[in-house]
This record gives C-alpha cells, structure tokens and sequence, in this order.
C-alpha cells in the first residue's frame, strides 16, 4: 500500500466527496491538528460535525477515511441513498429541538398524550412540513416539599 501523505489523504477526499459521496447527506473532511489528523462527516445541512476519529496518524486517518466511504457505500446498496432522517442520537443531542429531517428550529409543538410512562408530542416542521411525536420516557420522582405553616 502506498504510504498515506496529506496530500494523498487530501486527493482521496475531494475523490469522494465528488463521486460516491456526491449525492449523499454527508461529505468528509479531515483537518491537520498539532497532534495529527482529525477524520469528521460534514453533513450538508445544519447538522453539527461528526468526528470519526481524532489526532490520529495519517494512515489511520485513511482509515477511517475508507471506512466511511465503505459505509456509504453499503448504505447506497441498501437502497436507502440519502438518509434524510438523523439518526436517533443526533435527536436526543438536540435536545428534540430541531427537525429530523431539515434540522430548522422552526418547528410547532402540539397536543401532549400521556401513557405507560411516556408522553408523546406532535410536532411539526414550519419548513419541510414533516409531522413527527417526540417521545419522552419517565425518568424519576421527586417527593413534594411538605410546607409548614407556622402558628
Ligand atoms: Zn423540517
């Protein structure tokens, strides 16, 4: 195998980026930091960073750089070639505060509905249009502050 340079690992992104990657949610990107490379999936919406790997080698960085492209490509296999959803992580990291699907914060918020230790809510995006519930599930208790009134 060819020794992995910056400037090969540079060839290899644009190289995907422009062919399997082009009509994906995502693109990659890899940054020289001082202690290395940093590997991370730049998604093509508002959607924050994702770093596969940090201050690694470069061959590392190819690594994971192929790894990704590998993935996309089974996804595109899978028939499922724009994953148009967050995944569910992505969701809970923002809090349920963002579409699914276009990432807006400009989304309404309706009914509540409650049962077996979670509570539903409809949402909808002002944006894409997509309808959605958001599930919250029973976390904890807290036991009210019984108040003393003085006589
Ligand atoms: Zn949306």
């Amino acid at each position: 195998m060819a020794k992995v340079t910056e400037k090969s690992l540079k060839a290899r992104c644009t190289e995907l980026n422009m062919g399997p990657l082009k009509n994906t949610t995502f693109g990659i990107r890899f940054n020289r930091t001082g202690k290395g490379y940093t590997v991370e999936l730049q998604y093509r919406d508002a959607t924050a960073a994702q770093i596969l790997v940090a201050d690694v080698t470069a061959s590392e960085a190819s690594a994971a750089v192929e790894g990704a492209a590998l993935g996309a490509a089974a996804v595109k296999a899978a028939g499922g070639d724009k994953p148009e959803f967050v995944t569910r992580e992505t969701f809970i990291r923002q809090a349920g505060e963002r579409c699914p699907k276009c990432a807006t914060r400009d989304i309404s918020s309706g009914q509540l509905s409650a049962g077996n230790g979670m509570i539903t809510r409809q949402h909808s995006c002002q944006r894409c249009g997509l309808s959605w519930n958001s599930i919250y599930r029973l976390d904890d208790y807290e036991a009210a502050v019984p108040v003393t009134v003085e006589t």
